[in-house]
């Protein structure tokens, strides 16, 4: 479904990311893993059309998305929900959503949106009316995970969903990404630090260290190298 190919990106004279290839199929969970600073966010922006690449290019369902701008890619299917959730804080849960429904697919279908968020995070269909500013951190992590999918997307892409949640918390997001790709066949690629709980949740990882792709596999290759195993698993 997307494929990354030699993609290299520089902000001024700093390269953040430098020949970065990888792949995701349709229905895959896929996580990119590494430390601060790494170029996980940069990969994600250049994957929405948010950040220009210096070389390299992007595929998305067998198109060229070099002349491809970043709404142009939303309409395409491409969700990108930011690091940090960036919720509107002085609008309530439903705006919020309604928010995300603006591409045509998410309009046309946005009562089945509303449904599956609130299965998904009943905390969220309580709270419909509360101003999402006053949200606990989960809650807003749910809202901006619900506002993804209220543009009805074929590719997800969550930028470190569990940050600066508290460790139970932040399970429970994992669960309800779990759950939601399990249930949809949803397409999902996720940025984590926590290494050990996204690996544990995803089909196969990406290990990016100083904006290069430093090893792939699934958790159970990823966890037979012996640097995986001290700096990430803590074994
Ligand atoms: P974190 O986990 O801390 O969010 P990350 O792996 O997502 O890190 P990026 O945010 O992609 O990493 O940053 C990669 C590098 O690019 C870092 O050295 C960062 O300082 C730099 N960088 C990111 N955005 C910009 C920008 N807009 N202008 C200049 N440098 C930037």
């Amino acid at each position: 479904m997307l494929e990354v190919q030699s993609l290299t990106v520089a902000y001024g004279g700093l390269r953040a990311l430098a020949d970065v290839s990888i792949e995701v199929m349709r229905g895959e969970l896929v996580c990119v893993v590494g430390p601060n600073g790494a170029g996980k966010s940069t990969l994600f922006k250049a994957i929405s059309g948010t950040v220009a690449p210096r070389s390299g290019k992007v595929v998305f369902e067998g198109v060229d998305l070099s002349t491809t701008s970043a709404a142009q890619r939303a309409h395409l299917g491409i969700a990108h929900v930011p690091e940090g959730r960036e919720v509107f804080r002085s609008m309530s849960v439903m705006e919020n959503l309604e928010m995300g429904a603006w591409v045509e697919a998410g309009r046309e279908r946005f009562a089945e949106t509303l449904d599956r968020v609130f299965s998904l995070f009943p905390k969220l269909a309580e709270r419909r009316h509360q101003l999402a500013g006053t949200l606990s951190g989960g809650e807003q992590q749910m809202l901006a995970i619900g506002r993804g999918l209220a543009s009805r997307p074929k590719l997800m892409m969550l930028d470190e969903p569990s940050m600066g949640l508290a460790p139970a918390v932040a399970d429970l997001i994992f669960e309800s990404i779990s759950q939601l790709h399990k249930e949809s066949g949803l397409t999902i690629l996720l940025v984590e630090q926590r290494v050990a709980e996204a690996m544990e949740h995803s089909d196969r990882g990406y290990v990016l260290q100083t904006g290069e792709v430093v090893l792939s596999g699934t958790f159970e290759e990823l966890s037979k190298d012996d640097r995986i195993r001290r700096a990430y698993f803590g074994m």
